[in-house]
């Protein structure tokens, strides 16, 4: 058994797919899933309904250090917990993503979420997917993917996951949303989006979600096989 959990982290743009293929790593390994950009969303949604400018740092941060965020669940099944409030469709609208891009570039904000995003690993380990996961949250993790893809297939995928949930939009306004997010979280100062020099980049453009989760799967296999007791 191994005496520290088993980390895997999976950084990447918007539209790339870790959320989706992170749930079904989490779910194939036995592994807990966490969303670490629930926990930005979910600080968005607060200050959004106190109606605080989102660049206000120490209002915000005063905020986050009285908030109860519960952000994870076994294979992605669990609810996102506000003070007791299940927020988890509430955090998916859209001004809440703008806000939530917007108050991830204030230091203390960052500050406070990693440190429950590094509290939020259960002994059977964790998928955790995010934006600096590898590079900063979990540095030493035992596997790091950068999981990418073109804008064009970024973009028909974020269309349709937002036709899915009833949001009307089209392809040429959901392409402008993820390209101004991805300049807003490469560009930022703190924890830019970026691949850890140590990450394995995986392009899915052309691949399905199952063959990018077969390969992240034979990856965790091969590379952490004495982690997982399978040598
Ligand atoms: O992944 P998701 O789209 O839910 O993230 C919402 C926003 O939260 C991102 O655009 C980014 O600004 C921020 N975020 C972050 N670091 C993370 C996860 C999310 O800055 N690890």
């Amino acid at each position: 058994m191994p005496t520290q959990p088993l980390v895997i982290a999976i950084d990447g743009p918007a539209g790339s797919g870790k959320s989706t293929v992170a749930r079904k790593v989490a779910a194939r390994m036995a592994l807990h899933y966490v969303d670490s950009g629930a926990s930005y969303r979910a600080v968005a949604l607060k200050v959004l309904r106190a109606g605080l400018p989102a660049q206000q740092e120490d209002s915000i941060v005063a905020l986050v250090e009285k908030l109860q965020i519960q952000f994870s669940g076994t294979e992605g099944q669990g609810p996102v917990l506000v003070d007791g409030e299940d927020v988890s469709g509430e955090i998916r609208a859209p001004e809440v993503t703008e806000v939530a891009a917007r108050i991830s570039r204030l230091p203390g904000v960052r500050k406070r979420l990693v440190a429950l995003q590094r509290r939020s690993v259960p002994l059977e380990g964790v998928v955790m997917e995010g934006r600096d996961i590898g590079t900063k949250v979990f540095p030493d993790a035992d596997l790091k993917i950068f999981l990418d893809a073109s804008e064009e297939a970024r973009a028909r995928r974020r269309l349709q996951d937002n036709l899915d949930k009833g949001r009307e939009t089209t392809l040429e306004q959901t392409r402008l949303e993820i390209t101004r997010r991805d300049r807003l979280d490469s560009e930022r100062k703190i924890s830019p989006l970026v691949a850890a020099a140590d990450a394995v980049k995986i392009d899915s453009t052309e691949l399905s979600v199952d063959q990018v989760v077969d390969k992240i799967v034979s990856l965790v296999n091969e590379r952490c096989a004495a982690r997982l007791g399978n040598s």
